[in-house]
């Protein structure tokens, strides 16, 4: 059952990890795709690898800092197809720094990029979804979010207040049937955890009653449920894909 045929999705941090896979699936599940990335060439070389089976793949640049590059990429999926079904706003970055040495610069980097940069893509696709009354806007908080990270007061502070957004812009759009909701991954196997140390990520994977690291496609698969109808009475929510890790 292709659970997107037709519609239009637009992701950003497209490129690489969760985002890459977010884009697979809903490739495979019908959508055409619009896969947007910090650097053009990022996302039209991944595009590409996508649009190789033959999936309605475009790649294209978005700082998702810049509200002209947001509302640009919306735009061109408006302009190309009539309307916008569906936003993953996933793009995202890390300074990690205890308090005490987090320069102004990581923590304004860090908000910027998924607080700012959510709010920015909420904002320019809710304006279509609204007049078009339907629309699915995913955001990509993290578990860090719910409870907090060692060295991570930028990324925890601005994950948390993806939470908060995605349940205001519901409540606000919900009678226009246009539904918003978050994911919180846990530990996921992409370049953000790449740098972690091995006996680290053993150390957590003891917390994780799964007993280990999350699969991209394991996000990817959720974000396709709650961007589809099978979430049709789902707004506000926050789903953790985390292994059942400080559940
Ligand atoms: P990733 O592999 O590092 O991919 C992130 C992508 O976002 C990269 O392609 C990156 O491009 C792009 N990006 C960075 N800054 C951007 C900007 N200003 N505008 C547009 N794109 C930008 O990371 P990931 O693990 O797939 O993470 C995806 C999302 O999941 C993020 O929001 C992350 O916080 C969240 N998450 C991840 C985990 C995990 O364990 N991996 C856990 C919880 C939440 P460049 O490479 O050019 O910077």
């Amino acid at each position: 059952m292709a659970l997107l045929e037709g519609r239009s999705v637009a992701i950003t941090g497209g490129a690489q990890g969760i985002g890459y896979q977010i884009a697979k699936v809903a490739a495979a599940h019908g959508a055409h795709v619009y896969l947007s990335d910090r650097t053009v060439d990022a996302a039209q070389a991944a595009a590409a690898e996508l649009a190789a089976d033959g999936a309605p793949v475009v790649g294209l640049g978005c700082d998702v800092t810049s509200p002209e590059q947001y509302r640009a990429l919306v735009d061109r999926v408006v302009r190309e197809r009539g309307r916008l079904d569906v936003l993953v706003n996933n793009a995202g970055i890390t300074r990690d720094a205890m308090l005490h040495k987090m320069s102004l610069d990581d923590f304004d980097t860090v908000v910027a990029v998924h607080l700012k940069g959510c709010w920015l893509g909420t904002r320019a696709a809710a304006e279509v979804m609204r007049e078009q009354r339907s629309g699915s806007i995913v955001n990509i908080s993290s578990l860090a979010g719910k409870v907090g990270n060692i060295g991570q007061t930028n990324y925890a502070a601005a994950k948390a207040g993806i939470v908060g957004l995605t349940k205001a812009a519901a409540k606000e759009l919900a009678g226009r049937n246009v539904r918003v909701n978050a994911i919180q991954p846990g530990i996921i196997r992409t370049a953000m955890t790449a740098a972690i140390p091995a006996e680290v990520l053993a150390a957590k994977a003891r917390d994780i009653p799964l007993q280990r690291m999350g699969e991209p496609v394991e996000v990817a698969n959720v974000a396709l449920f709650l961007a589809s109808d099978l979430s049709s009475y789902m707004t506000g929510a926050v789903l953790e894909v985390a292994g059942g890790r400080f559940m």
